[in-house]
């Protein structure tokens, strides 16, 4: 019988490390599903900010998770996010949402709420896998998934990386908050150091394409090891 769990390729690091860019085009090489876990921290943060809640109360934000109502696409041609009726794709990608994701992503209630929603976006894709990336997939969210990963990159690499990416703040703005958002997530989830078992992949001297390589290669030794048992 074949096994109908979807196979995991669980993806950790931090802003700036190549992640999301990396893992959506290692789900395209590989025909599998792509999760972009933090799309559901900035989703809220944008209900949130949406409704007035102020972000930074624990208290207000779990009050308007009450009616969040998220959907994300796992298909890495056609990617999505709507709250509600309301397509928030670029809207979440928006400084001023980046600066209050932080707040919403520290309170246990809804860590344990999206990652339970997570692991049924997982198991209902019809998919033969999901590469699933975030800060804590593979210690939380998929801790026994096949294939775990650590992708890093030197602070300032990301930095510059980010900024590429943020053309309405200067470089100089864009880092500051690249390093206060680090701080403030590290303070919930360690996502600089691999857990045992997790593999690291440094994209510090590694362009885009070569990263997306080394990516697949730790899949393909992984798939390898798995078919020769
Ligand atoms: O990956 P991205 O930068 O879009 O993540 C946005 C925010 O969501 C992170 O800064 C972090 O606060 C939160 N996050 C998290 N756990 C995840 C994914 C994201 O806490 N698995």
């Amino acid at each position: 019988m074949t096994d109908p769990t979807p196979f995991v390729v669980a993806v950790d690091g931090p802003a700036g490390s190549g992640k999301s860019s990396v893992s959506k085009e290692a789900a395209r090489r590989l025909g599998f599903g792509y999760l972009d876990t933090g799309a559901a921290y900035r989703a809220l943060a944008w209900h949130a900010l949406e409704h007035g809640a102020d972000t930074s109360d624990a208290a207000a934000v779990v009050d308007v998770f009450g009616d969040f109502d998220y959907a994300i696409s796992l298909d890495p041609e056609d990617y999505w996010v709507r709250v509600g009726a309301t397509d928030v794709t670029p809207a979440i990608r928006e400084p001023r949402v980046t600066d209050a994701v932080s707040g919403v992503a520290r309170i246990p209630a809804v860590r344990h709420a999206v990652n339970d929603l997570f692991r049924r976006l997982v198991a209902d894709s019809a998919r033969p896998g999901v590469v699933v990336e975030g800060r804590d997939i593979t210690t939380v969210v998929a801790p026994e998934a096949p294939v775990r990963i650590l992708l890093t990159a030197a602070p300032e690499v990301r930095a510059a990386r980010r900024s590429a990416e943020v053309t309405t703040q200067d470089a100089a703005t864009v880092a500051a908050a690249l390093h206060r958002r680090d701080a403030s997530d590290s303070a919930v989830v360690d996502f600089l150091t691999a857990a045992p078992g997790v593999e690291v992949v440094d994209s510090t001297d590694l362009d885009f394409a070569q990263t997306v390589d080394a990516v697949l290669a730790v899949v393909a030794r992984t798939r390898g090891a798995l078919d020769g048992r």
